[in-house]
């Protein structure tokens, strides 16, 4: 569903989303959004569990790769940099676009590659529209502003909605 705003699968947290897990579907890339999905936006340096998670994918064969609609760059190249993963900025979220350059430079294709995120309008939308596996996470820190309250309760129907897709597929075994 190339316009939907439905993500595959929704987690707690980013490292709830395993090796196992993307094995299984045959994922071989993951690409990531930066803020409020792996770190809260004040944050600048990425602390030890991140490091620990992404270096897990990588001794599993899962490429990892930050994709982000930012502009600025200082503070995501740094993080990029110290974490050792390649960064692909100015994605234009929801636009398929930068996922698709980030798959090239990756040499994956959709079927093999998942993105994830805390937004439905910008990554589950972007993700969706490049036919990639669209994993959704709770955002960091929560809600704080007013914007992000307001976002989250207008994100909550289509979260609603993921859930009870994934009761099915739990039912199915998938
Ligand atoms: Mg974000």
């Amino acid at each position: 569903m190339p316009f939907s705003l439905i993500p595959h699968r929704l987690f707690d947290r980013y490292d709830q989303i395993t090796p196992a897990y993307l094995r299984e579907r045959g994922i071989t890339l993951l690409l990531s959004d930066l803020d409020f999905t792996l770190a809260a936006k004040s944050t600048r340096r990425p602390d030890q569990p991140l490091r620990d998670w992404i270096a897990g994918l990588g001794e599993n064969g899962v490429q990892f790769m930050i994709v982000s609609n930012n502009r600025s760059g200082t503070r995501v190249t740094e993080f990029c940099a110290e974490l050792s993963v390649p960064y692909q900025g100015r994605a234009g979220k929801p636009s398929p676009r930068g996922l698709e350059t980030a798959m090239a430079r990756a040499g994956a294709d959709r079927t093999s590659t998942a993105m994830l995120g805390d937004k439905l309008l910008t990554d589950v939308l972007a993700a969706n529209r490049a036919g990639v596996l669209a994993l959704m996470v709770e955002p960091v820190g929560g809600a704080v502003t007013l914007w992000q309250k307001v976002l989250h309760a207008l994100q909550a129907p289509f979260k609603a909605a993921c859930r009870r897709r994934c009761g099915k597929r739990t039912e199915k075994n998938q």
